[in-house]
């Protein structure tokens, strides 16, 4: 039997080893998982939402305890793994207070006496999930998935099974029944054979390109609904009415919250020329004033990176643009102590063609880009693969609207940071992925959108609508 080791990545040293599952416990799991969505798919959500709210009540609970936890195998500030699960929390109330009213039945007036769309479950659902939030990415998904009737099948990225297992205990803890919400311990290239499974109904993934991209084949092999969250590279518009000093102080925060490892950071800098210069100045001294630490630490706000393989990853693409013509103007190098960290670094002109423009930069290293007008910054932030979120910056609010409909981004936060929010729809256009979590778009994701027909038929003399041509 095979195993997964975890390790602290602020020192280097191993935590816990799991043992993944063997064929006879997976079947087990999903097995359960049937019985339980029987059962679940047919509670009310008043019931769902009591549970749900238990199990916010636990997350608040045990709050320091999960946040340690967290920081401990992926190194994110304590302080920001506490707000994570804060977050976690009030998410979970708010699907509990408002899954009802999107999953309402919705009246659909059509030549039948009665007709309307009802919001069916699907069934077993299938989250295969990153480390960077790992309790948030978790959470994201379950709230409106399970309030939506369906249960909920968890591989977690393997560098953070003890959060996943911490995951699967809240929910027990919360009162939900058994095989309601289950964890699984298997590699990533086990995950196209649980896909194959008649047992999973869908499948949702937030990662990188290349797991969306096995994660979508395989869904479409077997002509399985999936929503794919994957990874960006969000413009930050500076124009040259903007208010500097707090785009700057933004910018740093948006840049380098997780330590840089978060799929919605604020990656390349699109500065208008006018400002290009007074910008820059001021981002450097935002990232300069960063305290790089020990993640447990309160005031750390800069703490290891998850993998050392992912620090040295971000080192080389660090490295190949400033070869190919651009310029540090802090940072740019390892901290020299033990564990995998990286000082922030803001990188200035940058250009399309370096690396840190064209690829993700999924660590404490901001781009910052020249843009000759508006119209350039346009062009500039449209020139990327991804388009998950987006940031501009002016004084000029009906412009800024004009430009947010030209931005090819799932989101446009404007004087202000990319941010996820349960109230709001949630994902991405391009390679960042299709579909959307969180708001009522993210909870009928997972859903039949069963239309309803009653007759008898109220025009049946001659409608277009009648020819049952499909
Ligand atoms: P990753 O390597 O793609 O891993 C994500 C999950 O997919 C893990 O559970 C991983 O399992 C699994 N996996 C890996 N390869 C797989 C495969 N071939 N088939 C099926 N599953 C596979 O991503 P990561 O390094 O953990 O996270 C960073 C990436 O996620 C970045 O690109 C980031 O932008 C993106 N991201 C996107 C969002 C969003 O909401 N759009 C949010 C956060 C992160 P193992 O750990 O066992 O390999």
């Amino acid at each position: 039997m095979s195993a997964f080791a975890t390790l602290n990545p602020a020192t280097g040293r191993d935590l816990e080893r799991f043992e993944t599952y063997d064929r006879p416990h997976l079947e087990r799991v999903l097995s359960r998982s049937q019985d339980a969505f029987r059962a679940w798919r047919g509670t009310s959500f008043e019931a769902r939402a009591k549970l749900m709210h238990a199990a916010a009540a636990q997350l608040r609970g045990r709050k320091a305890e999960l946040a340690a936890i967290a920081t401990r195998e992926m190194g994110k500030p304590i302080a920001e793994a506490e707000a994570e699960l804060e977050k976690c929390a009030l998410t979970c109330d708010y699907f509990a207070a408002h899954a009802h009213e999107f999953l309402a039945d919705e009246s659909a007036p059509s030549n039948a006496t009665e007709s309307y769309v009802g919001f069916r479950p699907l069934g077993a659902v299938l989250a295969v999930m990153p480390w960077n939030f790992p309790f948030w990415q978790v959470f994201r998904f379950a709230a409106p998935g399970l309030m939506a009737g369906n249960v909920a099948i968890l591989k977690h990225a393997s560098n953070v099974t003890r959060c996943a297992l911490e995951i699967e205990s809240i929910f027990g803890a919360a009162g939900f029944p058994s095989g309601v919400f289950q964890t699984v311990i298997v590699p990533g290239d086990e995950v196209k054979d649980l896909i194959a499974d008649k047992r999973i109904a869908a499948v949702t993934l937030t990662g990188s390109e290349a797991a969306g991209i096995s994660v979508a084949s395989a869904a479409g092999r077997h002509l399985k609904k999936c929503v794919l969250e994957l990874g960006g590279s969000d413009a930050f518009i500076v124009l040259a009415d903007a208010d500097l000093d707090a785009a700057a102080q933004i910018a740093a925060k948006a840049r380098f919250q997780n330590t840089g490892q978060s799929c919605i950071a604020a990656k390349r800098f699109i500065v208008e020329a006018p400002v290009y210069d007074a910008f820059v100045e001021r981002f450097v001294a935002a990232t300069r004033a960063l305290k790089v630490g020990d993640p447990l630490e309160r005031d750390t706000r800069i703490g290891p990176m998850a993998r050392g393989d992912l620090r040295d990853e971000l080192a080389g693409i660090v490295a190949e643009t400033i070869a190919k013509g651009a310029r540090a103007a802090t940072g740019a190098k390892p901290v020299a102590r033990d564990g995998y960290y990286y000082e922030p670094t803001v990188i200035v002109d940058v250009e399309p063609g370096m690396p840190m423009f064209d690829d993700e930069t999924f660590g404490p290293a901001a781009a910052v880009v020249r843009a000759r007008d508006a119209e350039h910054a346009i062009a500039l932030a449209n020139d990327s693969k991804f388009g998950l979120g987006g940031n501009l910056w002016t004084a000029d609010i009906a412009r800024a609207k004009t430009i947010a409909a030209r931005l090819e981004s799932g989101s446009v936060f404007i004087n202000g940071m990319t941010a996820s929010d349960p109230r709001l729809p949630f994902g991405g256009v391009k390679n960042s992925g299709y579909g959307r979590e969180l708001s009522h778009f993210g909870i009928r994701e997972f859903v039949n959108i069963q239309t309803v027909w009653i007759g008898p038929d109220t025009n049946a003399a001659a409608s277009p609508h009648d020819v049952a041509a499909e």
